[in-house]
Parts: C-alpha cells; structure tokens; sequence
C-alpha cells in the first residue's frame, strides 16, 4: 500500500531524520496548510510516537518545541540464529538492547524445538526489560539459510533440515499470544550487512558484505536498503562453483562449491587431517589467534579462492565498501582476498573500493534484524496503516 504523499506516516520519516524538528519546519518541508499539519502531527502524538521536548534556539517570544521520534515508546524483539547457538534481544526503536540473553540452540532441532524455545527466552527477556509484551510492536528472525522475505520462509537450506517452507511467523506469533505481531525473517548475511551498514556506512549507497565462518554468505545494501534478488538469493556466493576442486564434497550436496574448500568448515576439515582437530568456524578462529602456522597458510589460501569470487562480485555491482566479516577474516584472509581481488578486478572498479573488516562483531546481525523491524514498522505506508488501525 502507497502513503498519500506528506501523510503523517511521511511526517514521521521527517522528524526520525531530523529534516523537520519543529511544526514550523514540518510546514515548510511538507508545504501543509498549518492546520493540515497540526491534525496529522495529533495523530503522531497521541499515538505516542512523538514527543515534545525541550526548546531549539530563544530568539524571544516563546521558543518553538522541539518534535522528536519516542524511541521508547514501543519495543522489538530480535533473535541472530546460528548453527549450534543464538542471541536474542528486547531493543528500543533506536536498536539498543534492553535485555539480552545468549546460548545455546542448534538448528537442526527443528523449527519447532528452536522456535519454542526462542519464545520462552523473548518472553523472560520482556519480563527483564519491565516492559508488557502489549508495548512489543514487531519482532524479527535472522537464519543461517535462503530465506523468500515476502512469506517469511526458509526456502531450500543446506543446513536447516526441517526448516524447508516452516511457517517461522506463524509459529511464533502462537507462541508469543501475539496474533497480530509483525514477524520479519532474513538471512544472516543480509543482517549482518543491514547492521553493519547502518552502524558504520550509512550515507555508502553500495555496500557488500561477505560473511566467512563456518559457511559463506553474502549481503549487499543499495540506497540504504537490502537487495534480496528475484528468490531471496542474492549474495549467496558460498555455493558457487569454482575450477580445480571437482572432488571437494560441500554440505549441500555439491562438488567443487567455493564453501567445500574456502569456508571454516573447510579448512577445519583440513587441520583436522593434518592431526590438528578442530571443528567449525571459531575452531579455526582460536587457532589464527593462536597464530598457528598451518591454520594462518590455509586462512590465506581460502581467502585468495574468495578473493577470486569477489573479483567478480565487486564488477558486476562496484560497492563503494567491501566488508570482510566473520571467523575467518583476520589478517591472512583478508590479505589473500586483496590480492586477488585487485589482480582480477580492473582497477577502475577497485580504486574507490575500501576493503574492512567488520565492527560489530558477534552483535551484527542482531543489530541488523532489529534495524530490519524498526525500519519496517515506520516506513511512512506502515505508519499510515497502523493509525489507521488504532483508529479503527
Ligand atoms: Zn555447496
């Protein structure tokens, strides 16, 4: 559904990016009659979204109020799912966790045992924030597979058995006793790069994430907002074939995929056949940390194999930031990604790229997925939707 142009669901995008912080400026950003503005700003405030607060300069008389977004009115839930653990979180609208808990939960429970178990943590996390579970507005799921983002379902995962089609929303909502809840689920890469974006490159109208840890996965941001692709596949470079690894197994199903010999699992596969045991991804983490010699050649390898895929990426969509982010993007990964990267991509497309590693750590998707809920619920259509609701 469209908003009518400079509704008060537009007003509200106005105030939330400091375009318009007073009724004065609303008026003349929005080109309202005064009064057409003051009924849409009475909307917004009995709703409680916006507050009044404080003065902005005294130049005499009486000083103009200062309009601001609430970001406490309302809060979310968010929940960053991995393999074997996940994080969940009550977050005010400005993404702050108000409550926060971590542990461990394996996705190949099932969607049943993970979800119900998830709404056991959302719903002790509520408690801790003191908070009614009437304020939570929306809530949000990030998964380690392909997600189709208009239905909310994992589609096809390699690694979440069970999950294949799962009504995710549904479910939670049941558990919650929240029928109405909006419920958002989406890939993890996509998050971690929604997050990461935000927190550090806001103004990057092309930003790539890749995502190296147990698995590989991609997220890209254009014009601030995620690029899914036609099936919720875009950046799933993990599965993509590469020459010369005909024989390598990949958790999918497939040979020669750059995740059977580029990814943590790979490479954990491979220090354990040299007799250094090791498991996953932060397996492989702890011994580049420990600058273990076979672990940092093997990092530096598997990095050149990406590099060689990312050369490809950053031609085709020429991002302003390539981030590098994960268990494995310490020093040796992201040199060999640099070095293949700037000799196969031509340095036109290369000069203005900025090669980082990521800043939010572990939280990034976190952050991602509640940025994700918040950006949703107030996109000024939604905002008209949901006074109209309250009205109703
Ligand atoms: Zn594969």
């Amino acid at each position: 559904m469209a908003a009518v142009p400079m509704s008060a669901g537009h007003m509200l995008a106005l105030i939330r990016s400091g375009q318009a912080r007073t009724r004065r400026e609303l008026q003349s950003v929005t080109g309202l009659a005064r009064t057409t503005v003051l009924q849409r700003l009475d909307l917004l405030l009995e709703a409680g979204w916006v507050r009044e607060r404080g003065v902005t300069t005294s130049t005499g008389g009486r000083p103009p109020t200062r309009l601001e977004f609430d970001e406490g009115h309302a809060v979310v839930l968010a929940a960053d799912l991995e393999t074997t653990h996940a994080r969940a979180a009550v977050l005010d609208l400005a993404g702050r966790p108000l409550a926060e808990h971590t542990g461990a939960l394996a996705v190949s429970d099932g969607p049943v045992a993970v979800l119900d178990t998830l709404a056991k943590w959302f719903g002790m996390l509520v408690e801790r924030a003191g908070r009614p579970m009437g304020d939570v507005c929306g809530a949000g799921l990030s998964v380690p597979g392909p997600v189709e983002f208009e239905t909310g379902r994992v589609v096809r995962p390699p690694i979440m058995a069970g999950w294949d089609g799962y009504d995710i929303a549904a479910h939670l909502r049941g558990e919650l006793g929240a029928p109405g809840l909006p419920v958002l689920v989406d890939n993890d890469a996509n998050m971690m790069a929604l997050g990461e974006h935000a927190a550090g490159y806001p103004e990057s109208p092309a930003f790539v994430l890749v995502k190296v840890s147990t698995g590989i996965g991609a997220g890209v941001i254009v014009d601030g907002r995620v690029y899914r692709g036609i099936d919720g596949g875009a950046g799933d470079i993990g599965h993509v074939r590469i020459s010369g690894a005909d024989d390598a197994l990949c958790q999918c199903g497939s040979y020669g995929c750059l995740a059977a010999v580029a990814s943590g699992r790979a490479i954990a596969r491979a220090l354990t056949g040299m007799g250094l045991p090791t498991s996953s991804g932060s397996g492989v983490r702890e011994r580049l940390q420990a600058d273990q010699p076979e672990a940092v050649r093997l990092a530096r390898e598997a990095g050149q194999r990406v590099g060689e895929v990312l050369a490809t990426v950053v031609s085709l969509l020429n991002p302003e930031v390539l981030m590098v982010t994960g268990d494995l993007a310490g020093t040796p990964f992201v040199a060999g990604v640099r070095e293949l990267l700037y000799q196969r991509a031509l340095p036109r497309i290369t000069r203005n790229l900025r090669v980082v590693t990521g800043e939010l750590g572990d939280r990034a998707g976190l952050c991602g997925i509640g940025h994700l809920v918040v950006e949703h619920l107030y996109a000024p259509a939604q905002v008209d939707a949901r006074l109209e609701e309250g009205a109703a």
